[in-house]
């Protein structure tokens, strides 16, 4: 893959996690109902609203790092044996930043 199709993709998907940061905030800001029967289904709402936040600004940093990396041309490298990361794993996570070994 090459390296500004990459860059395309890690931009759209950027895009696509902060607007889905910006959703769920919004959502937060929103009123809540003083129903309590409603209410224990907002906070269940809430509980996998915040962990979907959580994934979404955890991958946020990654594509970061990425976008970072194929600044410094060292994009594709393992973080942590140095290693070429397998393109296959790069099209499937266009962001890792440890091959399939280290990962795991
Ligand atoms: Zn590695």
């Amino acid at each position: 893959m090459d390296i500004c199709s990459v860059e395309t993709v890690l931009i759209e998907k950027r895009k696509e996690l902060s607007g889905r940061v910006d959703s769920v905030d919004r959502d937060f800001r929103s009123g809540r109902s003083a129903d309590s029967g409603e209410r224990a289904t907002e906070m269940e709402n809430e509980a996998v609203l915040t962990e979907l936040r959580r994934e979404a600004s955890e991958e946020l940093l990654q594509i970061d790092r990425a976008l970072q990396r194929l600044k410094n041309g060292d994009y594709g490298i393992c973080d942590s044996c140095g290693n070429e990361i397998n393109q296959e794993r790069l099209k499937a996570v266009p962001y890792a930043v440890q091959c399939i070994n280290c990962a795991n």
